[in-house]
């Protein structure tokens, strides 16, 4: 059955059954859908294998503790249902993810404690969060004035689906011609945008947000190969201007790995072209993802 007709476009586990991803549904009284009462996390599978699946499961189990839901499943079982969808689907990148919701409380009640979480997973075709243009030459960016919601009132360490902020401002940052948007916190320094951290190199020094943001795993991943290559990292607030008038710029995300920024807010960053460290960031990104020790192979075959 394995990558048949069906099953190309993608697979879903929905319900304890797996099906084909345009078939794959949510009761409408799922407070996933209701309330955006849920946890997820994307790990993804490029040339047959999971890139760094022991992070991404560790992360998905702290996110649910953290918003009080309970998957119901070992990380080894989540591991056997991912590689299941991937396995039915063929696909040899695939962009997978993983999710816990709220369920539904019985009905009448509003105590989310009575509610039956639920899990649900897919695997689709590898998703890029720049298309190979935008790669080549850089994204634009503009860096929104919408205000990243507080860490204290939705802990943006856990993984959720508080968006609009990210939405508004990507909707934002489109309409004004930009390829993406950044978002910033209460005191004007840049966290994150939808779905990707952000890193600058000012003088050969990788510089990265240290809160109000989620700890992506591509951008600990920038952190251990920029320690690898030997160039130094701080992880400390930047201020909008500090990226603005930056030698490089970046994202990091698991939709695409290591992307490169050339303009911010209509101002080219550097010469205009990704830089030196920005393209060795990329090539060691993919070049990690051929070491078995992040790698963990999926078995076609059964
Ligand atoms: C998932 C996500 C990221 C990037 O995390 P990766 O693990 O690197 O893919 C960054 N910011 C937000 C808000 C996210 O949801």
């Amino acid at each position: 059955m394995s990558g048949s007709a069906q099953y190309q476009d993608g697979v879903a586990y929905v319900g304890g059954k797996y099906v084909p991803i345009a078939q794959a549904a949510i009761p409408i009284t799922d407070w996933g859908f209701l309330r955006s009462d849920a946890t997820y996390d994307v790990v993804t599978v490029w040339d047959g294998a999971f890139f760094r699946i022991d992070a991404h499961l560790d992360r998905f189990m702290r996110s649910c503790q953290r918003w009080r839901l309970n998957p119901g499943l070992s990380p080894a079982q989540i591991t056997r249902i991912l590689a299941r969808c991937v396995r039915l689907s063929g696909l040899r990148a695939s962009y997978v993810e993983m999710i816990c919701t709220r369920g539904q409380p019985p009905w009448g009640s509003r105590d989310p404690r009575q509610a039956v979480n639920q899990f649900y997973a897919f695997a689709v075709p590898y998703v890029w969060l720049a298309n190979e243009e935008q790669r080549a030459k850089g994204l634009r960016v503009m860096i929104s004035d919408v205000q990243r919601i507080p860490p204290q009132s939705v802990d943006p360490k856990a993984k959720n689906y508080h968006w609009n902020d990210l939405t508004m401002g990507l909707l934002g940052a489109l309409d004004a011609g930009a390829d993406t948007v950044l978002l910033v916190d209460a005191v004007g320094h840049v966290v994150e945008g939808p779905g990707f951290n952000v890193f600058c190199v000012r003088d050969g020094v990788v510089i990265t947000p240290d809160q109000g943001m989620l700890e992506g795993i591509s951008r600990r991943t920038v952190i251990e190969m920029a320690a690898a290559r030997g160039l130094s990292v701080q992880i400390r607030p930047v201020p909008t201007d500090e990226l603005r008038s930056a030698d490089e710029v970046f994202l990091s995300t698991s939709g695409g790995g290591v992307l490169p920024v050339t303009v911010v807010d209509q101002q080219s960053i550097g010469d205009g072209t990704p830089g030196p460290v920005t393209r060795q960031m990329v090539e060691t990104y993919w070049a990690w993802h051929a070491d078995p020790a992040y790698n963990l192979p999926i078995d076609y075959s059964v």
